[in-house]
């Protein structure tokens, strides 16, 4: 029996491409390894009010657990600089559910989802890739399908399957640590970020609140650090008495890639979202609404290339504009961002903790105003060629 699309992984990008197919009336087959879709997680499970919106969902109180309306960051000094909004600005998820509840939209879309089934290769033919091998419970199964979607995450191999090099550079991959913990917690609607080298070499220490008293407490850091995620993340909490107080109830661990794109995102017959694309926003790590909006433009151009009968890679390509255009463009401008701010030293943050407000931060991370940061840093000899990169 063939399918329309195979979509592999349900995840934030394989569920919303599924979901998106199947409502443009294709007969699609979404499939996880794993056994419980959206479990363990491997995220600190901030979504903000707008990303969820352009999801088309309204925020759920079993998915949305904890309204976030701000954020505190630390500079290596110990500097804070806070934004604090009147409205609730994002939420913490409980992705077990975020995710399972995708996959469920996905399948009352139409789509058929199958948890516990993984792929194990592609059917090529004359070039093109035509369909999925997969494995249920012992059972080597082989389908046919139009057009198939990587949507398998960071360690995707789908896309090395049909060809392309999916391989991330040491440098544009962050090592990310997490415990979700029972602690104090003085502000439980504010996310608090601590920067310095000392703390996490380029990246960040996160405390993502899930309620009064639970949180994600985790770290990111550069790839070359890789293994030593948790040795920081511990040293932090041990000098922090409230957290040292703490208990943990999970252990999340897991690549998150910060650099630029995939060179391609599509060949014949197949497209690649989400984390297995490399789309994510490389100063906050972020990825669930990346990989949600791709999957969604995936799955619309799988409707109309099947339409059309061309599913070749010149016709899937339209994707990547597509995506490029609504998201890459941006995304792009963001990791040069990161490549300068990882060249800065803890003194050169601690100036910029001087000079910035909470919403200029917000803004960078959103790939705007870098024009004040620019100028900031030009004030600084050492810092010129650096600020001049982010314009
Ligand atoms: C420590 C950490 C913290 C993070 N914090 C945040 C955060 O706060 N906010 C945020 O937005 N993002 C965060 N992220 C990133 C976010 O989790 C990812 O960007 C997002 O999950 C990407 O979605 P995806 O659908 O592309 O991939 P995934 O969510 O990884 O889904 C891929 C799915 O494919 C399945 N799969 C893999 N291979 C196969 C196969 N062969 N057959 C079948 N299924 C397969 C996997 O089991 C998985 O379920 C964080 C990441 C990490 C590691």
């Amino acid at each position: 029996m063939g399918y329309d699309v195979v979509v592999i992984g349900a995840g934030p990008g394989g569920s919303n491409a599924a979901r998106t197919a199947a409502e443009e009336g294709l007969d699609v087959l979404l499939i996880e390894k794993r056994q419980e879709i959206g479990a363990p997680k491997r995220c600190g499970e901030g979504l903000s009010v707008g990303g969820i919106k352009n999801l088309g969902l309204t925020p759920d109180p079993r998915w949305a657990i904890n309204e976030i309306r701000g954020a505190s960051v630390y500079a290596p000094n110990g500097k804070r600089i806070s934004v604090r909004y009147p409205e609730t600005i994002g939420y913490v998820l409980e992705r077990k559910i975020f995710d399972k509840h995708l996959a469920m939209n996905a399948a009352r879309a139409g789509a058929k989802v199958l948890a516990r089934t993984v792929a194990t290769g592609l059917i090529m033919e004359n070039g093109f890739v035509k369909g999925v091998r997969y494995s249920r419970f012992g059972e080597e199964i082989e389908t046919e399908a139009k057009i198939v979607v990587a949507a398998d995450g960071v360690e995707s191999k789908v896309a090395r399957w049909a060809g392309i090099n999916t391989t991330n550079k040491l440098m544009d991959i962050d090592a990310g640590f997490q415990y979700e913990m029972v602690v104090d917690l003085e502000e439980p609607d504010m996310l608090e970020l601590y920067f310095g080298a000392k703390i996490a070499p380029r990246g960040y220490v996160w405390i993502f609140p899930k309620g009064e008293d639970v949180a994600n407490v985790g770290i990111g850091i550069g790839g070359k650090e890789q293994g030593v995620a948790k040795k920081y993340l511990d040293a932090f909490i041990e000098s922090r008495p409230d957290l040292k107080r703490g208990s943990i109830l999970e252990v999340n661990a897991g690549g998150i890639p910060v650099g630029d794109p995939v060179d391609k995102l599509a060949t014949n017959g197949l497209m690649i979202v989400g984390d297995a694309a490399h789309q994510v926003n490389a100063i906050h790590g972020g990825g669930i609404h990346e990989a949600s909006v791709a999957g969604m433009i995936a799955g619309k151009v799988a409707a109309e290339a099947i339409q059309e009968g061309d599913v070749s890679e010149a016709r899937l390509m339209e994707y990547e504009h597509l995506w490029r255009e609504k998201r890459g463009k941006i995304l792009h401008k963001i990791v040069k961002l990161r490549q300068a701010i990882e060249k800065l030293s803890d003194d050169d943050l601690n100036m910029l903790a001087e000079k910035l407000t909470g919403q200029d931060l917000v803004d960078f991370a959103n790939g705007k105003n870098f024009m004040k940061l620019a100028k900031i840093m030009m004030r600084r000899p050492r810092l010129v060629s650096i600020a001049k990169g982010l314009l």
